[in-house]
């Protein structure tokens, strides 16, 4: 049996593939009451992560809501400043990922026209296909193994005399994610 917070996530995880769903769908899904999915959903909406819509709920767009603090598209963590990855798309939707591992890992499900990582040491954004990159760095982050960018490989390259890590470029960063991580075949 499912905790509520799990039911949620999976609640979250589904409204993110479709983007709306009706509350008998999900009834239906997680095998619970309308009554359940109705107070996950006002727990959901009370976080700022969902709009209750007529029968049904779809996620809260991040960009239209100025007060709503981010949260990664990929793993729901908030995001960070100093670690932010943002993927924008034709219709000018932006998704923000808590760092370069979830930002990575998004493109086995999407297929941004942009994307953005941030430099690690000035918080600056930077073109994400030119960045460097310091993977498993003895350095906890949101995510694991955590990946740092950096616009500068001699910024990378220093912070990895004291951290450790590999350096690595956008595709081998890529390439290496989709190695550690047994993902199911995304559409
Ligand atoms: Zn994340
Ligand atoms: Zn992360």
């Amino acid at each position: 049996m499912p905790t509520p917070h799990q039911r949620q996530q999976e609640i979250l995880d589904f409204l993110e593939k479709r983007g709306n769903c009706s509350i008998q769908e999900l009834s239906e899904l997680l095998s619970v009451s309308a009554m359940t999915i109705h107070r996950d959903l006002d727990k959901l909406t009370g976080d700022g992560a969902v709009i209750k819509v007529h029968g049904g709920a779809m996620l809260r767009p991040v960009a239209r809501a100025a007060n709503f603090k981010s949260m990664c598209s990929m793993c729901r963590q908030s995001v960070r400043g100093q670690l932010v990855f943002s993927l924008q798309f034709n219709d000018e939707k932006e998704k923000e990922a808590c760092c370069p591992h979830c930002g990575l890992m998004m493109l086995n499900m999407q297929n941004p026209i942009l994307m953005l990582a941030t430099d690690f040491l000035s918080g600056n954004k930077i073109n994400a296909l030119q960045a460097a990159y310091l993977v498993q760095p003895d350095l906890k982050t949101c995510c694991s193994p955590s990946v740092l960018s950096f616009s500068a490989r001699e910024d990378a390259q220093r912070f990895q005399q004291g951290f450790g890590g590999a350096l690595m470029s956008f595709s081998e960063t890529r390439g290496f994610l989709s190695d550690s991580h047994a993902l199911p075949d995304t559409i």
